[in-house]
C-alpha cells in the first residue's frame, strides 16, 4: 500500500487485509512501537521521525523481515507504508522472491494535498501523533512526492498497480479498492480466497462468522461500525 501520509493508508490496510483474512503489517506501527519501548533501534530511528525523515533502509528492511515472512506463512499481507522508495523495492523484492513472499500488486491510494494536511492536523490534535505539527506534515508530503514518481513506475512496469481516489469516503475507498483488487487477483490468476458479497451488511456478516484472524475480527468490527460512521477516517 502506497500513498501519503494521511491518505487513509493504515485505515485501509487494516480494512483491505480483515476482507480478506490476510494480516495487516504496517513500518510506521513497527518502528513508532520500537519507539515507544525505547529499543536500540527505537532510539535510533526516533529523532529522524521525529523530523518526518524516511528511516534508513536497512533498519526499515530488518524490522520487516519477521512479520512479513511470518504474514506470508500464514496466508499473505498488505504492507502498509513499505516501500517508501524505488531502493527499498528493489531491496524488497531481492529479500522476498525466494521465500514466496514477493509484492504482487501494488495499491496507490491518492488524494489532494490540502485534504491531506486537513486530516494529518485533525489526527494529531486528536492523537498527540508527534510527526503530525504542521512544519512536519509539510516536509513528510514534500518526502513523499518526491520518491513517489519512480516508485509508482517501478511498479507499474514490474507488478500490477492499482491507483485508487483516497479522497472518497472510507467506505467507498474500501469498496472500490476490493473491487479492483479482486479484478488484478483474477487476472493474475491467485485464487479466490475473498470474503466479498454483493452488499456491505453480507460482508460483514460473513466476515463476523469467520472472523477467525485478528485481521478478520478487526474487519468485522470497522464493518460494524462503518454502517453508523460512514465518513470516519
Ligand atoms: P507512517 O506511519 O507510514 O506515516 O510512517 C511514519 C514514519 O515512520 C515516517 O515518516 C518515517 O519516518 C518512518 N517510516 C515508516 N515506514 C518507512 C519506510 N518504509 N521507510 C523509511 N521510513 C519509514
Amino acid at each position: 500500500m502506497i500513498g501519503p501520509p494521511g491518505c487513509g493508508k493504515g485505515t485501509q490496510s487494516v480494512r483491505i487485509a480483515g476482507h480478506y483474512g490476510i494480516e495487516h503489517v504496517s513500518s510506521g506501527d513497527l518502528l513508532r512501537r520500537h519507539v515507544a519501548e525505547r529499543t536500540t533501534i527505537g532510539r535510533t530511528v526516533e529523532q529522524c521521525m521525529q523530523r518526518g525523515d524516511l528511516v534508513p533502509d536497512h533498519i526499515v528492511m530488518d524490522i520487516l523481515r519477521k512479520p512479513v515472512e511470518a504474514a506470508s506463512r500464514r496466508g499473505g499481507y498488505v504492507l502498509d507504508g513499505f516501500p517508501r522508495t524505488v531502493a527499498q523495492a528493489e531491496a524488497a523484492y531481492r529479500v522476498a522472491e525466494p521465500l514466496g513472499a514477493a509484492v504482487r500488486i501494488a495499491l496507490y491510494l491518492k488524494a489532494g494535498r490540502a485534504e491531506l494536511i486537513r486530516r494529518l492536523l485533525a489526527r494529531g490534535a486528536q492523537t498527540g501523533r508527534t510527526d503530525d505539527t504542521e512544519q512536519v506534515i509539510s516536509h513528510r508530503l514534500d518526502v513523499f512526492d518526491e520518491a513517489a514518481g519512480p516508485l509508482l513506475a517501478y511498479y507499474t512496469h514490474r507488478e500490477t498497480l492499482i491507483t485508487i481516489d483516497g479522497d472518497q469516503p472510507v467506505s467507498h475507498v474500501t469498496e472500490a479498492a476490493i473491487r479492483r483488487l479482486d479484478q488484478a487477483r483474477q487476472q493474475l490468476g491467485m485464487p479466490d480466497i475473498s470474503l466479498a458479497g454483493t452488499g456491505g451488511t453480507q460482508r460483514t456478516h460473513q466476515a463476523t462468522i469467520s472472523a477467525t484472524t485478528p485481521a478478520r475480527a478487526a474487519y468485522a468490527a470497522l464493518s460494524t461500525r462503518r454502517h453508523t460512521d460512514p465518513g470516519r477516517h
